[in-house]
């Protein structure tokens, strides 16, 4: 059954959802958690930010105190960040503050050091503010107790420094899923060994194991299976101990292709078979007893590709994150495109700004097989079926490469 690239998704958010696999959880140091997916809710053990905080430096102030222009205060004293200012600012009074520090008793506002002149102890103040300008309130960005991250979310640079202020030096993390990587094809030798000039060295299993750690899985590669059933079907079954099987090459109409054909002899569930997508077309789907496979066609763009559209999503179900389909951004096509393929297409390509606008160039390359112009290319130009002609500054989908 060959599907769109919309059903194709839905079935694989549907088949890896009803699974309902939730992984075990463990905790981990916050400093090993980068891609990993939180097992837990984490609530602020304290109001964010603690005290009423400065942002800027200068002074703090009643802005009673400031009806008249330029206004003259008596500074009483100085607050830098990491100390508290102990007494309290009458009116009449300020106290020189610093970006970080909380904000005295008495104070409701901080008027920039820039506006403001200094006499000594006195300070001549030379702009209004309004109550509480310059200053983020107690608890304003959570109260303590609140939940800041859920259950469920991928901990990226951000998540991970908001663990860290509250204080969470460990964090428990769902267990990334397992991911076995298996390459077909005679023709394909391991990256250390010198080919003879008709063989491939074997990128896609480098690229996929790079894929799944940045997908937050665990790569286990397999080794490279032969053009042979026997051996194939041999090597396919310690990866049937995995949560997600990749197999690259071998699905397409050739003679040794015969990944599908011994999957189906191990008692594969085929999801679908062939997707109306440029480049992957012949990329395959389905559960052989508790894993899931992809078949993924074996030219390292279209490896890389179908990775990125439907293995990452799964892997995101996987390790106990939400789905997380493809996002297409816009940007505004360099060139005419006029194709007719009844197909989605994703065309490795340069998007730039030109003028305030995103535009987008595919990349010359040489089909799906070079992996050189997918390294030059920033994101995917996404065409789809019924977009045929489309001239110069349409504005079209773009699909982020991603990491
Ligand atoms: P296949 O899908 O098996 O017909 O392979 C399609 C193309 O991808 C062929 O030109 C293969 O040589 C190439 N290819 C297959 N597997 C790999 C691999 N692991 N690394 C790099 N290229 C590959
Ligand atoms: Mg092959």
């Amino acid at each position: 059954m060959v599907v769109t690239y919309e059903q194709a998704l839905s079935i694989v958010q549907d088949k890896i959802g009803s699974a309902n696999r939730v992984p075990e959880a463990e905790t981990i140091p916050l400093d090993q958690a980068l891609c990993r997916v939180l097992a837990e809710d984490v609530t602020a053990d304290r109001d964010l930010p603690r005290f009423h905080r400065a942002i800027r430096d200068g002074y703090a102030l009643r802005t009673a105190d400031l009806s008249v222009l330029p206004a003259v205060l008596r500074c009483v004293g100085e607050v830098p960040a990491g100390r508290s200012f102990e007494g309290e600012v009458r009116p009449g009074q300020c106290v020189s503050i610093m970006t970080g520090a909380p904000l005295p008793e008495g104070a409701d506002a901080v008027v920039m050091v820039e506006h403001t002149a200094s006499r000594g102890s006195d300070i001549e103040i030379q702009r209004s503010v309004q109550p509480w300008e310059n200053i983020v309130l107690r608890g304003s960005e959570a109260a303590e107790g609140a939940r800041i991250l859920a259950r469920g979310r991928r901990l990226q640079a951000a998540e991970i420094g908001l663990l860290a202020s509250v204080g969470k030096a460990a964090v428990a993390v769902y267990r990334q899923p397992s991911v076995a990587i298996l390459p077909t094809g005679d023709e394909v030798v391991p990256v250390e060994q010198q080919p003879q000039w008709f063989q491939i060295r074997n990128s896609n299993a480098a690229a996929l194991a790079a894929q799944v750690k940045s997908a937050g899985g665990m790569p286990l590669p397999l080794g490279i299976a032969p053009d042979r059933k026997d051996l194939l079907k041999e090597m396919i079954e310690p990866g049937l101990h995995s949560d997600l099987l990749l197999l690259s090459g071998g699905v397409s109409m050739g003679k040794l292709d015969l990944v599908e054909e011994v999957l189906a002899e191990l008692g594969a569930e085929f999801f679908f078979q062939g997707t109306a997508i440029r480049p992957g077309k012949p990329l395959v789907f389905g559960r052989v007893r508790d894993s899931f496979f992809f078949g993924l066609p074996g030219n390292p763009v279209s490896t890389f590709v179908t990775f990125e559209l439907f293995a990452r999503p799964a892997l995101a179900l996987l390790s106990g994150a939400a789905f997380e389909p493809p996002v297409f951004l816009r940007a505004r096509l360099a060139k005419p495109f006029r194709q007719r393929t009844g197909l989605t297409m994703f065309l490795p390509a340069r998007v730039r700004m030109q003028d305030h606008d995103p535009v987008v160039q595919p990349v010359g390359w040489q089909g799906s097989g070079d992996l050189v112009g997918v390294a030059a290319a920033n994101c995917f130009l996404v065409i789809h079926p019924d977009q045929t002609d489309l001239v110069a500054g349409n504005w079209v989908d773009i699909m982020p490469k991603g990491q």
